[in-house]
């Protein structure tokens, strides 16, 4: 009997890239590109990329968020899962990292669905509000600056429709949520606490799951 999550040591990680990555040369060029530069780390994992996929198109959704776009790897991901007519709005303040996925985007034929907004993100998410778009989301990626986690995921879940899922990076913060060494840190600090309180949240069905950094599932609850 399996009591607890494998844990993937290189070969068994590049088994499980090997025999099911289906990662489009798009999609690999744009992560070839990312790995050049210096904060790559905040590129999600391929594997993660392909997971968020499937799980846009399980629920069937149509409308998306993301907080969080970086070099846009997750966007390209995501909105190349969603049907034509599709919207995925996209949240970051860096201009420069987000041209790079614009060029990537626009190759793979998703530059329509991906409505980019260059600006905190806290301002955008409650514009979307205060515009009337609450519950009409289905889909919430949150990775952005992590002490604002627990600001995002109250405006996700406010945008989310009942049933909607929000998907929340990096919670296993490679392994400083649990190593007293180094969880002093503001961005540590930050995801364990939202870790604990969102364990306790009645309004979503929950799952963490350890891929990439670790991911939080959230669903809505109707
Ligand atoms: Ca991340």
């Amino acid at each position: 009997m399996t009591k607890q999550s494998i844990g993937l040591d290189d070969n068994l990680y590049a088994y499980l890239l090997d025999v099911s990555l289906r990662e489009s040369d798009v999609a690999r060029r744009l992560r070839q590109e990312t790995a050049g530069m210096a904060k790559a780390r905040m590129q999600i994992a391929p594997e993660q990329g392909q997971f968020m996929a499937l799980l846009v198109e399980l629920i069937g959704a149509r409308k998306a968020l993301e907080v969080g776009t970086f070099t846009g790897y997750s966007a390209l991901c995501v909105a190349m899962a969603l049907p034509s007519g599709g919207r995925l709005v996209a949240c970051d303040v860096n201009e420069e990292w987000t041209a790079i996925g614009e060029r990537y985007w626009k190759e793979a034929g998703v530059s329509d669905k991906i409505e980019l907004r260059l600006a905190p993100a806290i301002e955008t998410l409650d514009a979307l509000i205060a515009a009337g778009e609450e519950g009409t989301f289905d889909f919430a990626f949150i990775d952005a600056h992590k002490p604002e986690y627990e600001d995002y995921f109250e405006r996700a879940l406010t945008l989310l429709r009942p049933g909607g899922l929000a998907c929340v990076d990096n919670v296993l913060w490679r392994g400083r949520v649990v190593d007293p060494a180094k969880m002093d840190g503001e961005d540590t600090q930050a995801i364990m606490a939202f870790n604990r309180k969102i364990l306790d949240d009645e309004r979503v069905s929950l799952s963490m799951v350890p891929i990439g950094d670790g991911l939080t599932l959230a669903r809505k609850r109707p």
